[in-house]
């Protein structure tokens, strides 16, 4: 399977000429936001091409969902003033996460 395979939507890119994509909005300096995703960060948002979205996408994992420490999930989450994510917020169904 190559690393289009699923086709990501040649309008919500930069530059569809690149090897490596990159969405637009996520390039922004301070603090960078995918256009693609729609809501409220920190409240309620989706990603508005989730079946089609890129690999870098596919591969990047909350901090502690798999039980595994990500300081970039912290760092994206602070870019936004969100706290960091802990082991316990995966046991607490009722977490804002
Ligand atoms: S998962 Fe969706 S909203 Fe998030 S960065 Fe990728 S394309 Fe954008």
């Amino acid at each position: 399977m190559g690393s289009q395979a699923w086709k990501v939507p040649r309008d919500v890119v930069e530059d569809p000429l690149q090897k490596i994509v990159s969405l637009k909005g996520t390039t922004k300096p301070g603090r960078p936001s995918c256009a693609q995703l729609k809501g409220r960060i920190g409240k309620f948002v989706a990603c508005q091409i989730y079946t089609t979205r890129p690999t870098p996408c596919r591969n990047f994992k909350a901090s502690f969902e798999d039980g595994i420490h990500r300081p970039r999930c912290d760092e994206a989450r602070k870019a936004h003033g969100l706290k960091s994510l802990n082991r316990s917020d995966w046991n607490n169904t009722d977490a804002e996460l």
